[in-house]
């Protein structure tokens, strides 16, 4: 029995290597296609350790299935564990034999144990085998009905043992191998949001801003927006409070949006906007409502309202690049026509006007 127990366990070990490709991002998506598809895998993971058992008694096989399945009720609930485990259960009891009114019960009973400990039992971290005493508690049941058998006691002391030694240390290190995975995707997307975040105000940085862009289409617009002397309320207040108005301003702007409108730090206190689904002849009033917004900020630290100018540039085919000179045209042009205004770039008149927006002062 050690023997099959130990190519049952090597099983588990190389089945596990290749399920941790299931997990492809972090946090695990928990619904949907891939989400059935990983369950599936699970299933289909724990009857090929059915299919390559022990056989210590006539109609009794033994085996590491309870491993996958115990995985997975730690990971997505009991509800996903009692479905992989179905098809496991089916095939035990067409297999037939005695052992399976031990068999269906263990299964259960380790089910049952990994849903209590669910909260308890982190199935992630690097270091899993600290956790080691919480398998023994979920595993201890498997196997426990086999007492109940004919010839039960002395069938127990054969086989109970080693099948939980087994378990455990399968679990160990199978279960180490897919926690690895998770180290690595945990810590990849938290990097990747931090390269694409600007710290300061929480928006996407000018790297985000660059992607984003690239992606931008037909309905889409652009927004460049700056804070108008800005310098004076670093000179007068001091960087920090420039800092606390830089945040208030980003929030505004992303609040602002729509759907799937998004703001960005473009750098320093210039902030960009990709507009989606807006049409040409609203695009105005929506840099308007921005302006205006911003305008009405209320910022105690200062003591006074905080102005922006916009330059705003509908998507068209063409370079990147070319829509962004087109916004900063626009926003050159709001700038030298006094500030706080909004100013659109129009095809018509190569070089824009601002439009008749502009707030009264104070
Ligand atoms: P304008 O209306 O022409 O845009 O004038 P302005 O003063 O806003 O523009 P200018 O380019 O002269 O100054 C921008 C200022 O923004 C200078 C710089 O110190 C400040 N700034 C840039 N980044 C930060 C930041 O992260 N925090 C703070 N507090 N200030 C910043
Ligand atoms: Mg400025
Ligand atoms: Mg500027």
């Amino acid at each position: 029995m050690l023997r099959e127990l130990f190519i049952n366990l090597c099983l588990l070990i190389s089945i596990h290597y290749v399920l941790r490709f299931t997990f492809r991002s972090w946090p695990t998506p928990r619904r949907g296609l891939p989400h059935a598809a990983r369950l599936a895998a699970f299933a289909a993971a724990s009857l090929l350790l059915l299919l390559f058992p022990a056989h210590p008694a006539p109609g009794v096989v033994v085996d590491l299935r309870a491993v996958p399945v115990a995985f997975v009720t730690l990971y997505f609930g009991g509800w996903a564990g009692l479905i992989t485990a179905l098809p496991v259960i089916a095939y035990r009891v067409w297999l037939g034999g005695v052992g399976v009114y031990a068999a269906v019960p263990s299964l259960l009973a380790v089910i049952a144990v990994a849903a209590l400990l669910r909260r308890r039992l982190p199935a992630v971290g690097p270091l899993f085998w600290p956790h080691w005493p919480g398998l023994i508690l979920i595993f201890g049941v498997n196997g426990l009905p086999l007492l109940l058998l004919p010839g039960g006691p002395q069938l127990f002391a054969q086989v109970y043992p080693l099948l939980l030694l087994t378990n455990v240390l399968g679990a160990l290190i199978a279960w180490g191998i897919l926690s690895e995975r998770f180290h690595v995707l945990r810590l990849t997307s938290q990097w990747q949001s931090a390269a694409m975040t600007d710290p300061l105000t929480h928006l996407g940085n000018r790297r985000q801003f660059d992607l984003d862009l690239t992606a931008m289409g037909p309905g889409d617009a652009l927004l460049l927006v700056d804070i108008d002397h800005f310098k004076r309320v670093n000179d007068t207040f001091g960087h920090p409070v420039g800092d606390e108005v830089l945040q208030e301003v980003a929030q505004v702007l992303q609040r602002e949006g729509r759907g799937r409108d998004r703001a960005y730090r473009y750098g320093g206190e210039e902030f960009a906007v990709i507009l989606r689904d807006v049409p040409e002849t609203s695009l105005t009033r929506v840099a308007e409502r921005l302006r205006l917004a911003v305008q009405q900020l209320p910022l105690p630290v200062i003591n006074h309202p905080v102005t922006v100018s916009i330059g705003a540039a509908s998507w068209r085919p063409i370079s990147p690049a070319q829509l962004v000179e087109r916004a900063d045209e626009a926003l050159y042009r709001a700038k030298a026509g006094g500030r706080n205004a909004v100013c659109l770039w129009t095809p018509a008149a190569a070089a824009p006007t601002p439009t008749e927006t502009r707030a009264v002062q104070g």
